[in-house]
């Protein structure tokens, strides 16, 4: 039996979610936009999904807009959003941690002529709402910020932030990519003051290859991929029926119990932190208020991938970083401090509402071996 530590790269669907989207591939196989019965069908049994993620969310059915992915929902959400407001307004405001799919997305929209701020944390490693308000003008079209960064579980000041920002720039639109923390904080739409949330199916158990991007009512969000006009024309092509069941499932299993998992889970994690204060050369890269969910340590002169690989041979799967990335290594460590070396040799372990306290003490003795015996 395998270990698998990497829930921030993807999690295991769960049994709800995979007979969802069994019975939307085997029954119920319409196409949503049909207008026979069979489409009928679809289209409710999508409804249906829409209205518990969009609840989920605090928000209405109508401002949820399906994608593949968050990836997608990213790129939607800065091209999009700033096609429709920044003729006038041409900077755009990005945190230094953003996942590639807001940095890359961003780093495009700069050669097509917009000018891209980007906030980095101060020395003690912390993101400040003071910051951002200060980098915003009346040139400024978006902010972008993540709420939790995939690499270290750090959680970016978020609320705080967009609140400052809506009062004194009430024009600027305000995005946040949601995925490392949907379904373990609370995610509002009103209350984080966010005219744009993306959200990941697979990152909740709830399979790969959907995902959404929340709308406000009256925020106008230009399409990037046109066609048939699904989704209200501001996402063509036919939705991914069974993957959006699958989503909606997973939801509606995981929404009741967000306080007591993440009680769970940072029970967990000091567990994790006991174990790993006594090992030698072991440093937590992650700061101690960060989500429960992901630490990020490094071990000292064995470079990650050569201890991933190792600790893969013991049956344990982490990941070296954003697993996005391939084994590239990301600025984002370097942002938060950690260079040279320490970056060279770090490892994220990120855990799921399943991971157990005896799974981490197996990773604890295959990293304690990997210790040992790794070169270099
Ligand atoms: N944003 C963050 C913070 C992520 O961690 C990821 C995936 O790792 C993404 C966006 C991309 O999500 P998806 O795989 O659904 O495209």
């Amino acid at each position: 039996m395998s270990v698998y530590l990497d829930n921030a790269a993807t999690t295991k669907p769960c049994e709800e979610a995979v007979r969802a989207a069994l019975a939307a591939m085997t029954e119920n196989f319409g196409n949503p936009s049909s207008l026979h019965r069979a489409g009928l069908e679809a289209q409710l049994a999508m409804d249906g999904a829409r209205k518990i993620i969009a609840d989920s969310i605090g928000a209405d059915p109508s401002c949820l807009c399906f994608t593949s992915g968050a990836t997608e929902s990213n790129n939607l959400a800065l091209r999009g959003a700033s096609a429709a407001y920044g003729r006038k307004a041409k900077r755009i405001v990005i945190s230094s941690v953003e996942h590639a799919s807001v940095e890359e997305t961003a780093a495009d929209l700069e050669k097509k002529g917009f000018e891209v701020t980007r906030v980095s944390p101060r020395e003690d490693g912390r993101f400040y709402a003071a910051d951002f308000l200060n980098a915003c003008g009346e040139d400024v079209c978006l902010v972008s910020m993540m709420y939790v960064n995939n690499e270290t579980g750090y959680i970016l000041p978020v609320k705080e932030t967009f609140a400052m920002i809506k009062r004194k720039f009430p024009h600027i639109i305000t995005h946040t990519d949601c995925v490392q923390a949907y379904m373990k904080l609370a995610v509002k739409a009103s209350a984080l003051n966010a005219d744009l949330i993306s959200l990941s199916g697979h990152k909740v158990h709830g399979g790969k290859g959907v995902g959404a991007l929340y709308i406000k009512k009256g925020v106008r969000v230009l399409p990037v991929v046109t066609g048939g006009k699904q989704e209200k024309g501001i996402r063509s092509g036919t939705e991914s029926v069974p993957m959006i069941c699958a989503f909606g499932a997973a939801v509606e299993k995981l929404a009741p119990t967000i306080n007591d998992r993440w009680e769970r889970l940072t029970a967990l994690k000091a567990h994790l932190m006991s174990r790993l204060s006594e090992m030698e050369n072991i440093s937590v890269n992650s700061p101690d208020d960060g989500s429960p969910y992901v630490v990020n340590i490094s071990a000292e002169g064995k470079r990650s991938e050569i201890m991933l690989h190792f600790l893969e041979s013991k049956g344990v799967y982490v990941s070296s970083g954003s697993a996005c990335s391939k084994g590239q290594q990301s600025g984002v460590l370097g942002q938060f401090g950690i260079t040279g070396k320490r970056a060279d040799s770090a490892l994220r372990i990120s855990m799921s509402a399943e991971t157990t306290e005896a799974e981490l003490d197996e990773f604890i003795s295959a990293l304690g071996e990997g210790m040992e015996k790794v070169r270099g």
